[in-house]
């Protein structure tokens, strides 16, 4: 339930109206919006008289809210989350460029891709240590020593870092190493995963299950916040369809949508929806257009013999390329310039 208050309505009204309703068992958070303030009600609220609080004094209306999800919605708070990670901000009109290989793979990689990145204009630092890889044969990513050289490359260089999180028992590790926590599509639904990061305080980047619908997605999202952890941002990350031709397709009308029905920042992670580097450019421009609030890019100083995911990966130079790009369209754009 939503109690929408009055342009101007005074505090004392504000606290009279919470009151009563946490005297009535109910949970209430106050959102103060650009222009009226507006309460989120959680609880059994079809026990609450509606149109008794819509009368109190200071209450434009009441609404319920259909959606399962409540905190991540929109009607709850209506102005965008903007998340604050190592000295960079993610949402509210600017675009965060985050960018580096998929896996890392070595130290000397990792720094020399972090400043090939940052002097192209990327914000954050992308490199994951523990790999979901489809096949147990393949490369699983140099784990807790994955870590180790984010944070050393992290520290060279002044980037924040994000990786992937792959269980709860790695919660305290990254808690206490990594700026932002990535689930992966996955985990996407790794309940327990979910509970546990709400309640780290950390920022989150919770990429799109491979098969999940917007709804699963925020209710995934909804999990974090009402354990305690209201720093989410959502990756698109590209969908199964019937094509083949791509690896994934890549959802551009999630980002409107999203953005109306949730206040969360969006991130669109164009290389592993696409699968090919020559179409990340022509989807990362497209993701820009359509609203996103970041980019998720991958970057490998030599494609050819990455150990996960060269042939998605741009070089150093074609990222560069695309962030002048980038960087000109979100002049066109006006309200938006790149981080
Ligand atoms: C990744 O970012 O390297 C990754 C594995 O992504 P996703 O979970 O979207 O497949
Ligand atoms: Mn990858």
């Amino acid at each position: 339930m939503i109690v929408v208050m009055k342009n101007g309505a005074a505090r004392e009204e504000i606290e009279k109206v919470t009151e009563g309703l946490v005297a009535q068992g109910m949970h209430v958070q106050i959102n103060d919006g650009a222009t009226c303030a507006v309460l989120g009600v959680l609880g059994d609220t079809y026990t609450v008289d509606k149109e008794k609080v819509s009368m109190m004094p200071g209450v434009e209306r009441v609404l319920s809210v259909q959606e399962p999800y409540k905190k991540a919605n929109r009607k709850f708070h209506p102005d965008d989350t903007v998340i604050r990670a190592g000295g960079v901000a993610v949402g509210g009109g600017m675009l965060t460029v985050m960018a580096g290989p998929c896996s890392v793979e070595s130290r000397e990689q990792l720094l020399g891709i972090a400043k090939d990145v940052s002097a192209a204009g990327a914000a954050v630092l992308r490199g994951g240590a523990f790999k979901p890889r489809s096949s147990p044969y393949a490369f699983q990513g140099l784990g807790e020593d994955g870590i180790g050289i984010l944070c050393e490359v992290s520290r060279a260089t002044g980037m924040p870092i994000v990786t992937e999180i792959m269980a709860p028992r790695y919660v305290e590790l990254f808690d206490g190493n990594v700026d932002i926590i990535q689930v992966g599509a996955r985990n996407m639904q790794n309940f327990d995963l979910l509970k546990e990061l709400g309640k780290s305080k950390r920022p989150i980047l919770l990429k799109r299950g491979l098969s999940n619908t917007i709804e699963e997605w925020l209710m995934s999202a909804e999990y974090i916040i009402s354990a305690g952890n209201e720093n989410v941002m959502l990756c698109e990350r590209g969908i199964r369809t019937f094509e083949t031709y791509t690896r994934n397709t890549l959802d551009i009308s999630a980002i409107p949508a999203v953005k109306k029905l949730s206040h969360l920042p969006v991130v669109v992670d164009p290389s592993h929806a696409a699968g090919m580097y020559d179409m990340v450019e022509a989807l990362s421009l497209a993701a820009i257009a359509a609203g996103a609030d970041g980019l998720m890019i991958e970057v490998h100083n030599d494609p050819k013999r990455a150990l996960c995911d060269g042939p998605q990966s741009l070089t150093p130079k074609a990222f560069a390329a695309l962030m002048e790009k980038a960087d000109l369209l979100c002049n066109a754009m006006k309200q938006r310039s790149a981080v």
